[in-house]
């Protein structure tokens, strides 16, 4: 894997690990059809999926308010005063998402769609390739999103997510609730756990 630019220049909570994970499921699943993931932030998982699409002519919906989510907000733990919109008074990311994009020459590749992930789903009806969730982590957030999109995940799609702990003093639940979900409806088959990210294929 060639990233077209430094990685650890790009704001963003995807470990290199991960990231890896996530290229290798992009570049097998993106010459099947599209590839949407929810959370763009200012685009680091973008490059790493990004990348692999563009490497075999696919393309990446990559979706977010950028409003940031709750831990991100003023006042928690990863919140990043450079996002702060004092205009807004509102965080905005998107332009940190579009530098990144024109940076790595990724905007052929990468369409951001910015909005609610559940309005957008609502909506939606493009067969998916690869669905990577890394949304809000609200269990009403982790749910919609779960709902919302794997309908739109095809048969021998891969579903990524994200934030996945097992143990509750790592993190918050509702990423893991929507894994364990997703197993028991018999419909995934699990292919790969690095660090928080889950890869499971639809059967
Ligand atoms: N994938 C990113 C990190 C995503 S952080 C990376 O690689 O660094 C989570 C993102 O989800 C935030 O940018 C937040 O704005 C977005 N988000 C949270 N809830 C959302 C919702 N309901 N609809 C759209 N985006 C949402
Ligand atoms: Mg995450």
């Amino acid at each position: 894997m060639r990233l077209p630019i430094d990685i650890d220049t790009v704001k963003g909570f995807i470990d290199p690990a991960e990231g890896r994970a996530l290229y290798d499921a992009a570049l097998d699943c993106a010459t099947r059809g599209a590839c949407l993931e929810i959370g763009a932030y200012c685009g680091k998982s973008a490059v790493y999926l990004g990348t692999a699409c563009k490497a075999v002519g696919g393309v990446l919906f990559s979706v977010d308010h950028h409003r940031g989510s709750e831990e991100n907000q003023p006042g928690w733990d990863w919140h990043d005063p450079e996002t702060w919109d004092a205009a807004a008074g509102a965080m905005d990311t998107l332009p940190f998402l579009r530098t990144t994009l024109r940076r790595a020459g990724l905007e052929e590749t990468v369409v951001p769609v910015v909005g609610r992930s559940a309005l957008i789903a609502r909506v939606w009806a493009t067969p998916l390739a690869l669905l990577f969730i890394d949304g809000g982590h609200t269990m009403e957030a982790a749910l919609a999103d779960y709902r919302g999109w794997t309908p739109h995940l095809a048969a021998g799609g891969v579903l990524a997510i994200h934030d996945v702990f097992p143990d509750p003093a790592d993190g918050g639940r509702p990423p893991f609730e929507v894994y364990q979900r997703a197993l028991a409806s018999d419909l995934y088959e699990e292919v790969e756990a690095v660090m928080s990210l889950r890869l499971l294929r639809r059967v």
